[in-house]
């Protein structure tokens, strides 16, 4: 499985991934907003576009679908439940569906709701596993509840289906918010070195250059996996006096996902 990830330049900060079969160069598209850039970085390595993915159903997920297209002839693919909503797809996913890309691609569609309620991540069926989440997980980071989602939803995603996932399991989100995610982390735990280090480096890389991280790296980075953490509980009180003193994980996930809404 190869993988290339495009840096979109855009004010949105999207990333957007390019999935190829190295021994027919077909190639899946996932939430391809700024489409030229995932056309012509296919055709410089000499892949062919066969299919287009998308996460969930926000424009800049699915705005390049009818260029592209038009462009390349993919199919598109999305959420069953997204599906209405967004035009134009072809193929409607559930939880569980395989995805294959050329001859040697397979690609698991995981059901997982909170950003919005229709919103599929992808996880490669590789030794070294790959997920595609969307706006679900980002580096250092969860994406919000504001358009369409639900922050208990959210909450299940991460402890029922990404948590677990192997540690070695490479992130690759919707987009590149690594330094402010990372803030909000050291906000809540000031004392987390391995984070004051990727801040340091993440604030020097070309967003084009950024680091990939695993699920292992993620769950000493990012707070959204640190429910348990005393310090993160502890911080979280100050803000919350009501919260209890041993609260449940759920109830600090929300908790965090609230305080980053105004933070
Ligand atoms: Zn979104
Ligand atoms: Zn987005």
């Amino acid at each position: 499985m190869l993988i290339e990830r495009i840096w979109s330049g855009n004010s949105l900060r999207n990333f957007h991934y390019l999935i190829a079969c190295p021994q027919s160069g077909e190639a899946l598209a996932v939430d391809p907003l700024e489409w030229r850039l995932c056309l012509d970085g296919a055709r410089s390595r000499g892949w062919q576009i066969t299919q287009i993915l998308n996460t969930h159903e926000h424009h800049d997920h699915t705005g390049g679908n009818a260029p592209l297209r038009a462009a390349t002839g993919a199919q598109v693919l999305a959420h069953a439940g997204a599906a209405a909503r967004i035009g134009g797809v072809d193929v409607g996913l559930r939880a569980g569906d395989v995805i294959r890309v050329g001859r040697t691609v397979e690609l698991e569609s995981l059901d997982t709701p909170g950003h919005t309620m229709t919103h599929v991540c992808l996880l490669s069926h590789t030794e070294e596993p790959a997920l595609f989440c969307g706006d679900t997980l980002f580096n250092a980071g969860a994406g919000n509840c504001h358009h369409g989602g639900e922050p208990h939803a959210l909450y299940r995603t991460f402890a029922t289906q990404l948590a677990r996932l192997p540690d070695a399991t490479r992130v690759y989100p919707g987009h590149e918010y690594l330094a402010r995610n990372l803030e909000f982390t050291l906000d809540r735990e000031p004392g987390n070195t391995q984070a004051a280090a990727l801040l340091e480096s993440a604030r020097r890389h070309d967003p084009a250059a950024a680091v990939v991280t695993t699920l292992g790296q993620e769950k000493h980075i990012n707070t959204f996996l640190r429910l348990q953490n005393p310090q993160v509980i502890a911080r979280l009180r100050e803000r919350f006096p009501d919260l209890d003193e041993r609260p449940d994980a759920e109830t600090v996930f929300v908790k965090l996902r609230e305080l980053r809404n105004r933070w």
